[in-house]
């Protein structure tokens, strides 16, 4: 990225020489970015964030086309709120967070029978609070079939350092990612659009983006995150293998060391990086606040709405009882997780639940 603040620091709209390799930059990393996830460069959009994407896809779909959005009570609140937004349908989850594509089937197949079009499905390819993966075959599947007109949109946002992208941008006709969720900079997002798919744009302006997302394009961010996006994808295999076994470690250790902690959903239905867990009858603000001075950094939700310590929508959505979501803790693992690093984190999970209880008179 650093040439790209330094020296070759222009607009990529302009006409001039620095603008024009400026804007090959921008186009090396368009490039860069579809052919890792298997796409033409015409059918990948910069935008500034996930959110940003989410929001496209669906106000710029209902905008476009009019018509019913549908999500799953699971989604994020990037998609969720603009669904509400526009008086979108919710699907319900099943316990382990994901929708049935069976059941999916079946409201669609009513929204149908009851004459509402539904122009725009969006289910999320990975969970980012629990961390369970969505069969998106079976998804896009029963959408084709029951919802044949519809745009199948999904957010792809926790998926990218653990699921081959290529196999979903084949399912799907739109895709959000979010640059810092694997590596990239903070600040820029990918919105993908498949051919004869065109949501109306959230910014007009310049017309940038071929008029899909107009702003000038932050070069260095692009740049950055299609290096980070092609290496995350070249060492996918080796991560999601090296970081699942440092994930058994910690959950093992955490349900050994702590009487009653439940996993929230099982291993073989969630991503490596993200072990959820549930220590009943602990506040999870109390947990956190302990963590955070042992130096432990942990989510009580997502991490997007940590701060805001209300119960997890999520949580709530696959019925978890609010006494067992309120002892909810999420931990991630990545890149540059180490053993040493888990062997601690179980430590210090285990003596603040203890605390905890010990003060309360739990368990
Ligand atoms: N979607 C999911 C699943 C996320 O986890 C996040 C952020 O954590 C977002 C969307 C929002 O992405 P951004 O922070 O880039 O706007």
């Amino acid at each position: 990225m650093l040439p790209w603040l330094e020296v070759g620091f222009a607009n990529p709209n302009g006409s001039h020489a620095a603008a024009r390799t400026a804007r090959r930059a921008v186009d090396e990393a368009r490039d860069r970015i579809a052919d890792t996830i298997g796409l033409t460069s015409g059918e990948v959009v910069f935008t500034s964030c996930g959110t940003e994407s989410d929001n496209t896809a669906i106000a710029g779909t209902i905008a476009a086309r009019g018509g019913v959005a549908l999500c799953s009570a699971a989604e994020h609140h990037a998609v969720l709120d603009p669904v509400m937004h526009v008086n979108g349908v919710v699907a319900p989850v099943g316990t382990d967070g994901a929708v049935d594509a069976n059941e999916l089937g079946a409201q669609l197949r009513a929204l149908r029978e009851a004459s509402h079009e539904v122009t725009l499905v969006s289910i999320m390819a990975v969970n980012n609070e629990v961390g369970t993966i969505t069969d998106m075959a079976a998804i896009a599947a029963v959408v084709r079939r029951e919802a044949p007109g519809a745009w199948l949109h999904t957010d792809a946002v926790q998926a990218a350092c653990w699921l081959d992208l290529r196999e979903i941008t084949a399912l799907v006709d739109m895709m959000s990612l979010s640059a810092h969720k694997f590596g990239g900079p903070k600040g820029v997002g990918v919105l993908t659009m498949r051919d004869g798919v065109r949501p109306d744009p959230l910014l007009r302006g310049g017309g940038q983006e071929r008029g899909r997302r107009s702003g000038t394009t932050d070069v260095a961010g692009v740049v950055g995150t299609s290096v980070a996006l092609a290496e995350t994808d070249a060492e996918r295999a080796s991560m999601v293998e090296q970081i699942a076994a440092l994930k058994n470690e910690l959950v093992d250790g955490i349900l050994s060391a702590v009487d009653g902690a439940i996993e929230t959903v099982a291993r073989d239905r969630t991503v490596p990086g993200v072990a959820h867990l549930c220590f009943p009858g602990v506040e999870n603000e109390a947990l956190l606040f302990l963590l955070d001075r042992e130096g432990v950094c942990a989510s009580a939700a997502s991490a997007c709405a940590s701060g805001a310590m209300e119960p997890s929508h999520v949580l709530a959505s696959m019925g978890i009882d609010r006494s067992v979501a309120s002892g909810a803790l999420r931990l991630s693992l990545g890149h540059t997780t180490t053993s040493d690093d888990v062997a601690r984190a179980v430590k210090v999970v285990a003596a603040s639940v203890a605390r905890l209880r010990q003060r309360t008179g739990s368990i």
